[in-house]
């Protein structure tokens, strides 16, 4: 398969060109179709399979068709929590690099750094925001960010979540989501903890195994 057979539009083609990309893996093979269908999907996979490009595709080709019916939305449209520094970075760079070519503004925020360069980023105004839960929270509480326009919302590696502790600053940021909502779910493993989780938070979801 190609990614030409995806249905992706010719921006986006055009940015997974020029990254080199012209075979989508498994993963992205399964999840594209439901994800730009609007459906929620729930993920089995790890890093290393391509599970970033598999939602962030699709995301962006959905943002950008709703872009163009809407005027400029000021809040933010799509959230990704992610449970670590490392990971949010280089989800931000893929967002960057298949939405090169569309007009979508993406920003990366993660705790452990001074929060000043960060909210100058969301003051220019954001549409996808990639971050880590207590910096998350932490700008909300400040009144930075707000979460009631969120479109689609992503919860990456979902396990490790649980296994570094933030599963309760998540479930406060889900509190936060507007119940209409397309959401993504990924996680490695798929303990009780985890799968009650996914059941809670997602809806008539489509299953994706690698
Ligand atoms: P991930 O599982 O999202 O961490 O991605 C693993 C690596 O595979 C990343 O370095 C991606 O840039 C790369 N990658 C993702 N999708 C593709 C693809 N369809 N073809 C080639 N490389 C890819």
């Amino acid at each position: 398969m190609l990614f030409t057979d995806l249905k992706l539009i010719k921006p986006i083609l055009d940015a997974l060109n020029k990254q080199g990309y012209t075979n989508p893996t498994p993963i992205q093979q399964q999840a594209i179709p439901h994800i730009l269908n609007g459906k929620d999907v729930l993920g089995c996979a790890q890093t290393g399979t391509g599970k970033t490009a598999a939602f962030a595709i699709p995301m962006l080709q959905r943002l950008d068709n709703s872009a163009q019916t809407s005027p400029r939305i000021k809040h933010i449209r799509a959230l990704i929590l992610t449970p670590t520094r490392e990971l949010a970075i280089q989800i931000q760079e893929s967002f960057e690099a298949y939405g090169a070519n569309l007009g979508l503004r993406n920003l990366v925020i993660f705790g452990g750094v001074n929060q000043g360069q960060q909210v100058q980023g969301l003051k220019k105004g954001v549409d996808i925001l990639v971050a880590t839960p207590g910096r998350l929270l932490d700008l909300m509480n400040q009144g930075f960010i707000s979460l009631r326009d969120i479109e689609i919302f992503v919860l990456d590696e979902a396990d490790r979540m649980l296994d570094m502790g933030f599963v309760h600053d998540v479930k406060k940021v889900i509190a936060k989501l507007p119940v209409k909502r397309q959401t993504l779910f990924f996680s490695a493993t798929m303990p009780k903890q985890i799968q009650s989780l996914a059941d809670n938070i997602l809806t008539a979801p489509v299953k994706v195994e690698v």
